[in-house]
């Protein structure tokens, strides 16, 4: 079979592919920390479109609720397999009164499907399964096709992608692509993200009348020393530019900041704020923390006030995924043939599933067509890039896969 062939395929199935997404989206998938029952009853409607694959398992992961993850395979490669990483859960719809319609009410309209997930990640687990179905393997193909459809993603993925690479389901030869962001017209792809550091800065002070601030320690005015100090140095030790990244500087961002007193005339014995900091992937987190904490010390030493420095968040990101590997170059060339644009690598500072296979020393691409309409009320896809986007991953399982 040729590549056309495939496309063709996609093509015929433009309606039951829609049809496909609107019974899923009418399922709630909502992980229990974000109060919903699962994603059970939705995996089951999902697993019901996986057909022609040679195996489809289920590793549900134990919780309040099963997390179901649906592991497809198609063909044993010689070399590994290439995988598509789609997710199953949404976030919560948010104000409802924000609806046009119901969110669990899916509908299509203008060329586009509405309704909570249409997009994130509706859109990628329908063009995931119609692209590996379009596509067949010879007998002993170079590399196998699989999709694991996971939980969690929402929230922590310990119960979605985390329990799948725990279970050893992937292998070091394995190509990941995570369809879970990417702009209008499929140009960019994300191949780095960076660390993510949340801190909690608190200087602990003397509480006085704020007529005589001689008797007591103003925690305000030292935590407001200490910030600025802090925030120049380390925008002098971390100063590095990287133009993969938008943007290309490490960030350091004074956020939250707690009340110190109620009241105008009373010195604060205690200041806090917080940080959340996206460093670069070539620095050390740990070391850029110990550089905080040696700050701290020596604004503590010269005021006398105490200073804590807490890690609320810390999450380090893999390595960046190598844009010259056969990975990369096969799916930016499905890109240019479909979407007629030329693709570019790029980092961003959020976070996605693609760090936990980077953290293993694994390429993972993250791309797909995306209307930027995520975890917003009327949230849609449109109908075109579920379609393009099957015809991408399609052509991209013909080049690593049957070439
Ligand atoms: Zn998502």
């Amino acid at each position: 079979m040729s590549a056309d062939d495939s496309l063709g395929r996609i093509d015929a199935w433009r309606e039951e592919m829609v049809d496909a997404l609107v019974r899923m989206l009418r399922i709630p998938a909502l992980g229990p920390m974000n109060a919903g029952t699962g994603e059970g009853a939705r995996a089951d409607m999902v697993q019901t479109l996986l057909q022609g694959f040679d195996s489809v398992q289920r590793f549900d992961a134990d919780d309040e609720h099963p997390r179901p993850n649906i592991i497809a395979r198609k063909g044993e490669g010689r070399e590994g397999t290439v995988w598509i990483v789609s997710h199953l859960d949404t976030v919560p719809p948010g104000e409802l009164a924000s609806w046009d319609t119901p969110p669990w009410e899916p509908h299509v309209s203008d060329g586009k499907v509405f309704g909570l997930g249409a997009e994130d990640n509706g859109q990628a687990v329908i063009a995931s399964i119609y692209a590996a179905r379009s596509v067949e393997l010879p007998h002993s193909p170079r590399r196998g096709i699989g999709l694991a459809i996971v939980s969690d993603e929402e929230t922590l993925s310990i119960k979605g992608i985390q329990h799948l690479i725990d279970l050893g389901q992937f292998s070091d030869d394995d190509i990941f692509l995570v369809p879970d962001w990417g702009l209008p017209d499929g140009s960019l792809i994300e191949v780095a993200e960076k660390h993510l550091v949340w801190l909690s800065l608190t200087v602990h002070g003397k509480q006085v009348h704020a007529s005589k601030p001689g008797d007591g320690l103003n925690a305000y005015r030292v935590g407001a020393r200490f910030l600025v100090d802090l925030l120049e140095r380390l925008g002098l030790q971390y100063g590095d530019e990287d133009a993969m990244f938008t943007p290309s500087t490490s960030t350091f961002e004074p956020t939250r900041r707690d009340a110190t007193v109620d009241n105008i005339n009373t010195i604060p014995s205690r200041d806090r704020f917080f940080m959340d900091i996206r460093l670069l992937p070539r620095y050390d987190p740990e070391e850029m923390i110990g550089f905080v904490k040696m700050v701290a010390d020596e604004h503590q030493a010269s005021s006398g006030a105490r200073i804590d420095v807490e890690v609320v968040q810390l999450t380090v990101s893999g390595e960046p995924s190598d844009v010259d590997a056969e990975g990369f170059k096969a799916l930016a060339d499905a890109i240019r043939e479909v979407h007629g644009v030329e693709p570019k690598a790029v980092g961003i500072g959020g976070g996605t599933c693609a760090n936990f296979f980077r953290l293993q020393g694994w390429n993972a691409y993250v791309w797909q067509s995306s209307e930027g309409k995520v975890h917003c009320p009327n949230e849609y896809c449109t109908i075109d890039n579920i379609s393009d986007d099957a015809k991408t991953f399609a052509l991209t399982f013909h080049r690593l896969c049957r070439d």
